[in-house]
């Protein structure tokens, strides 16, 4: 039986980066994957696929550019469906790849199978050419999550999807209902919508992402009721006829006595934590809520030489988070001393169109703490860039203390939010004030003008006169 100082199972963004960042120490190291394609849903399924239908959308909607000469650049009914996954092929493909090479140039030993426990130290690779057991010092748990399947939903992977087959669809569909306003269902909301699909998007609450500042949450829901998303709020669906001819549209019938007929159904709401197959009561691993693996702040088990990171622990189930879990979980079983504990604060990225973005405390978060605040905000048509880029629509909002105007969230919705959140990152986490945004100099013109504009609106509100950039 082969032994590695550390065994790591699965390839996504948390088990690349452990098993990486551990051969990068000189440690040895295995990995182990059960899919035929490295990357995990951050490549295959999730992350890179779906943000890449996001921009093919904008591509031939001709969104980018809508209005700008005046004229609106529709090319969606030249895009066929090979044209609209071309893109999201290639980088799903050459992604993967780069996984694959990252661990052969780090001299990690790559398995394909499906990893389970036998023991605390052994873990069985059941592959397509029978069995192998490896024993590890020490074993990351890095298998993710996988989408959660309600009874009453007939998914067969054609009409009906979960988010990973709605990735493999070979015609447009016609139209389109998505159950859940997470962050899923509200990119391909606005994915399809942005295709020319019509979309009826099911929610079983009043709210979207009921995690961000409400203002920019109600933003995006105008912005999906201008496009033609029809929104059914407050209820959930009751049932789902299929008829047997594709020519033939399923009825859709909800909970609150509504009903409709579409061309093809997405749920996507839930995820759980991939642990079936890893038999992990042989180990004697602790369980929570939703299959997820309980974890200290180290990423550590309750058998101490197992670690968890990733998807397969929950929250807050990023691409970005779990990459950076992975690293903290290999630290603190070598001893690297380089990374130790994830920062407080964490951007998130909602890839709809428009984009959102936000880190620290939402205007709802600072009043449930009884914080004295304020708010700064900047709209992305009075910037020169925003001018220049022809943006309609778009704001940023500052939330910060009123007596220090300390930092404690920025909100942005808008194109490429995702990209100038980072600078609010920096505030945020850096405990940085108004007059911090006010002092530094930007490109001009850049969208980063929002910050600078959004503080003077700040100081503004304070002064209780117009204080003026
Ligand atoms: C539609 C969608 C959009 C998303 N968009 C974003 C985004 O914009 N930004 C962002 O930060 N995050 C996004 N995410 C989340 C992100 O993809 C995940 O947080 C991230 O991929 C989790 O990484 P992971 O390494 O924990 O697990 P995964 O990436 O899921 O990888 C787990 C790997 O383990 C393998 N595996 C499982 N069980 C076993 C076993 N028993 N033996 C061997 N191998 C096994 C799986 O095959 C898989 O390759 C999105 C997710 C989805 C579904």
């Amino acid at each position: 039986m082969k032994k590695y100082n550390l065994i790591v199972i699965g390839t996504g963004p948390a088990g690349e980066k452990a098993a990486v960042k551990a051969a990068y120490f000189g440690h040895r190291v295995a990995i182990i994957e059960k899919a035929a394609k490295f990357g995990g849903a951050m490549v295959v399924t999730g992350t890179l696929p779906s943000k890449t239908l996001k921009e093919t959308a904008l591509y031939f909607s001709g969104k980018y550019e809508k209005g700008l000469y005046g004229v609106d650049r529709d090319l969606r009914h030249e895009a066929s469906i090979e044209d609209f996954m071309f893109r999201k092929n290639y980088v799903t493909k050459t992604e993967g790849e780069a996984v694959e090479e990252n661990l052969q140039r780090h001299q990690v030993d790559v398995y394909q199978g499906i990893a389970s426990f036998e023991d605390p130290h052994t873990i069985k690779i059941t592959g397509s050419s029978g069995e192998e057991l490896l024993e590890g010092e020490h074993i990351i748990i890095a298998t993710g999550s996988y989408p959660f399947h309600p009874p009453g939903i007939p998914f067969d992977g054609r009409r009906i999807h979960d988010s990973d087959t709605i990735l493999d669809i070979t015609r447009y569909p016609k139209s389109l209902c998505v159950v859940g306003a997470g962050v899923i269902g509200c990119e391909y909301t606005t994915i399809f919508s942005t295709m020319g699909t019509k979309v009826h998007l099911v929610n079983n609450k009043d709210k979207i992402l009921p995690f961000l500042d409400q203002e920019v949450a109600s933003s995006l829901v105008d912005s999906m009721r201008d496009s033609g998303v029809s929104l059914l709020f407050n209820t959930s669906i009751k049932e789902i006829s299929v008829p047997n001819s594709d020519e033939e549209m399923i009825k859709v019938t909800l909970e609150n006595g509504g009903s409709f007929e579409v061309d093809m159904f997405l749920f996507a709401a839930g995820r759980s934590g991939n642990t079936k197959e890893l038999q992990c009561e042989k180990a004697g691993i602790e369980l929570g809520k939703r299959e997820a693996i309980l974890v200290d702040n180290t990423y550590r088990t309750n058998i101490p030489h197992i670690y968890a990171v990733g998807d397969v622990v929950g929250f807050p189930a990023l691409a970005s988070t779990s990459a950076d879990q992975g690293r903290v979980a290999v630290a603190h079983i070598f001893q690297t001393k380089d990374l130790d504990h994830l920062p407080t604060y964490f951007p998130y990225g909602i890839y709809t169109v428009p984009e959102v973005s936000t880190v620290g405390l939402s205007e709802e978060e600072a009043k449930e703490k009884e914080i004295n605040y304020c708010v700064g905000k900047a709209r992305y048509p009075e910037m020169a860039r925003g001018k220049i880029m022809g943006a309609k629509s778009g704001f940023m909002k500052i939330i910060f203390e009123k007596e220090t105007l300390n930092i404690l969230g920025v909100h942005v919705i808008g194109h490429i939010a995702t990209e100038i959140i980072h600078y609010g990152l920096i505030l945020v986490e850096e405990k940085k004030n108004l007059y911090d945004v006010i002092g530094t100099v930007f490109n001009f013109p850049t969208l980063h003008d929002l910050y600078k504009y959004a503080a003077y609106d700040g100081l503004s509100t304070i002064a209780g006169h117009k204080v003026r950039p």
